[in-house]
């Protein structure tokens, strides 16, 4: 396994440890770290650890070096990873997926980068011109995608703050043809406020920094994020991103990507509405409730299409419905304030969604007609925020962590379980592997009636006033007897090496997501066509909305469920992160920090059932039909009572007897040197 590598660099593959221990473990992974090897396997599993440096190994030679290659004959790399998983694809016909997880800043967002870049360089050797165009879309999506939905964080300068699921699709030929994005939980939150040492998006920085004078004059913005309450609450205004080159970048990328000149106008509207909005202030006299600043009613009047009467009446009022009797409502100072962020959080996210959308829209796959075509076959990359436990949690992290709960129960499911399963209706001798089986903390959070999900909605149904103390005692009290519930003033789960707490405080709140109808009737109503198409639930008058809309918690589980059954239809590759410091220092390895992340990411169990396992496996016939001309005893055809007999004579005739198992169906094969081996003989006879 990847043997010409020099043991000075350590253990290239994990499994090859000399003993299977914590400590081994973490020693083999310091070693290779501080080589500037940060890439090691397991089995076929890459470890990454951030090496905060550029590293010169991902240029034009390093992909040559591992196109076409097998995983093992080259040191370990993303690209053998890449590359396993488009073979996969492509020889057998199979959709595949590569699954990359860890904490913030540990390295998913660039390893999911390179992975595409690669997957672009290998492929359309032909160089086809639609094909050619749709590897650009694809890469140029990122540059949009991390403008509106990355920020700078006290973690990591360019924190991916929502998760991605791309597809690539890819012909017959094994060329990209179009893509899909998905995008999950948007941390909507940070338009209106960011921790100390934090930025908002950088979308706004961009247009504040970089757009034309003229452009600024025409959304009524100064050159100076100080201005804006919204984004200068994290003090962070300065900072080495070039924020004023990148909203060029992004404005191209939007350009070449498809969106028309009315659209990108639409969006910088959206971003100025919103910057004027943080800068609201609400008033009283006496009774009334009113807006101090009235100017910026009629700015945001300009920005969104509609007159000024109508924002100031939507921020000012509700309409309710009492009975048969439709009256206006006047806010209260808190709710007035209270709505207005509403209204910041929630065009933020629609205008996200929007972009993702028409992204999606631009790069989906047309006109493909499998009869002619063939299979139209699919790559997945999952770069998705990993486990997040701070000094404060809330409904955020816990949605975050249910997720990464839940994505390490597929891993469980593909890789631990199901391995130890195969072997066992095989009847291939085995010796169990205990690990932790979460599934009873996903159960925890998702079940229906009883899981914390399902309380928080309950609470939220409720029509009286349901403080987030109320939900607690509600958990309180049917969880009691959970095993992993342990709260009693916090939500706390514990399980083997995690210990997620949270504090209830937002979470009702957070939950419900409210957003007065009367902006979204506001929205719809704008004469820019773009904006009104983002709102079509504006439609509705009051008297005709009766649903209550899904809870965040329902959606979110609702997507997650659907992520994990769409990766679970494909032949999954896995990409485990590990954040080396908390310094972003490429010469730092924290001892504990890292062992902490080994731990949680189940990577010792990981390598105990691979070092038990077999790396290849493959039902009789099939095997025969691969290799049965390299044995005199099968070729062209075998006498032998069964096919198991004839891949039993066949490989005693190689010598291989000693690192095979025949299970009822299958021949197990214990190193991939063997299956190397048996391609080369395979390869002298054809
Ligand atoms: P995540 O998506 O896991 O939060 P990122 O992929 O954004 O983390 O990585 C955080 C930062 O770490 C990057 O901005 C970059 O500076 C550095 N980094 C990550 N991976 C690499 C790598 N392979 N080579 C060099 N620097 C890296
Ligand atoms: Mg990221």
């Amino acid at each position: 396994m990847a043997e010409h590598e020099s043991l000075e660099f350590g253990k290239a593959d994990f499994v090859l440890l000399d003993n299977v221990s914590l400590e081994e473990f973490m020693a083999n992974l310091k070693l290779r770290f501080e080589k500037g090897r940060i890439y090691t396997y397991i089995g076929e599993v890459v470890v990454s650890v951030n090496p905060y440096r550029a590293m010169n190994i991902y240029g034009r030679d390093t992909i040559e070096q591992y196109k076409g290659r097998e995983l093992y004959e080259r040191p370990p790399h993303l690209f053998a990873i890449a590359d396993a998983a488009y073979k996969a694809m492509k020889r057998r016909n199979k959709d595949t997926c590569i699954v990359i997880s860890g904490e913030s800043g540990a390295g998913k967002t660039e390893a999911s980068k390179y992975i595409m870049q690669y997957i672009a360089a290998i492929t359309n050797p032909s160089q086809r011109a639609e094909v050619e165009r749709v590897k650009n879309m694809l890469l140029k999506s990122n540059c949009v995608l991390e403008a509106f939905g990355n920020a700078k964080t006290n973690r990591n300068d360019n924190s991916s703050r929502f998760g991605k699921y791309m597809d690539i699709n890819f012909d017959f030929k094994g060329d990209p043809i179009g893509g899909h994005i998905n995008n999950y939980l948007l941390e909507k939150s940070r338009v209106i406020f960011q921790q100390e040492g934090e930025r908002s998006f950088h979308s706004f920085y961009q247009l504040v920094k970089g757009a034309p004078d003229a452009q600024l004059r025409s959304l009524h913005i100064q050159r100076d994020p100080t201005a804006y309450t919204y984004i200068k609450v994290g003090g962070q205004i300065k900072s080495s991103i070039n924020d004023s080159a990148d909203f060029k970048a992004v404005t191209d990328a939007m350009k070449v990507i498809g969106f028309t000149t009315e659209e990108i106008q639409t969006v910088y509207k959206i971003l100025a509405t919103i910057l004027h909005l943080g800068n609201l202030k609400f008033g009283s006299d006496g009774d009334v409730t009113l807006i101090e600043n009235s100017k910026l009613v009629s700015v945001l009047g300009d920005l969104l299409s509609t007159k000024d009467e109508n924002v100031e009446k939507a921020l000012l009022y509700r309409t309710v419905a009492t009975g048969r009797d439709v009256i206006d409502k006047q806010h209260t100072h808190q709710e007035a304030s209270y709505g207005r962020d509403a209204l910041a959080k929630a065009i933020y996210e629609r205008l996200f969604c929007w972009i993702v959308g028409r992204i999606n829209d631009i790069i989906e796959v047309k006109n493909y007609d499998a009869r002619v075509h063939g299979k139209n076959t699919v790559i997945g990359v999952l770069d998705i925020y990993g486990f997040e436990i701070f000094q404060n949690n809330s409904f955020e992290q816990f949605c975050i962590n249910y997720c990464n709960e839940k994505l390490q129960q597929l891993f469980i499911q593909l890789v631990l379980k199901q391995e130890q399963e195969e072997y066992e209706r095989e009847g291939i001798p085995w010796k169990h592997i205990d690990y932790f089986n979460n599934q009873i903390i996903v159960d925890l959070v998702e079940q229906q009636h009883k899981g914390i999900f399902a309380v928080l909605d309950e609470a939220c149904m409720n029509v009286g006033k349901v403080t987030d103390e109320m939900f607690l005692q509600a958990l309180n009290g049917k969880l009691a007897k959970h095993a992993h519930y342990t709260s009693r003033k916090v939500l706390k789960i514990t399980h083997s090496e995690i210990c997620h707490v949270y504090s209830v405080v937002g979470f009702i709140d957070k939950n419900k997501d409210t957003l007065f109808q009367d902006f979204k009737r506001l929205l719809y109503n704008s004469s820019n066509p773009v904006l009104k198409a983002m709102w079509p639930e504006g439609k509705l008058s009051i008297t005709e909305v009766t649903k209550r809309p899904l809870t965040a918690a329902t959606l979110f589980k609702n997507s997650m469920i659907s992520l994990v059954e769409n990766l679970a239809r494909k032949e999954p590759y896995y990409v485990r992160c590990i954040k080396p410091n908390d310094v972003k220092s490429p010469l730092l390895f924290e001892h504990e920090r890292c062992k902490h992340q080994v731990e949680y990411l189940g990577l010792l169990e990981n390598v105990r059932v691979r070092r038990a396992g077999f790396a290849n496996r493959q039902l009789y016939p099939r095997f025969l039909q691969r290799y049965k001309m390299i044995s005199e005893f099968t070729w062209p055809n075998h006498d032998l009572p069964s096919d198991k007999e004839a891949v039993k004579r066949l490989l005693q005739g190689c010598g291989f007897e000693h690192d095979v198992a025949y299970g009822k169906t299958k021949v197990f094969i214990r190193t991939p040197r063997t299956i190397f081996s048996l391609e080369e003989q395979r390869a002298e006879m054809v």
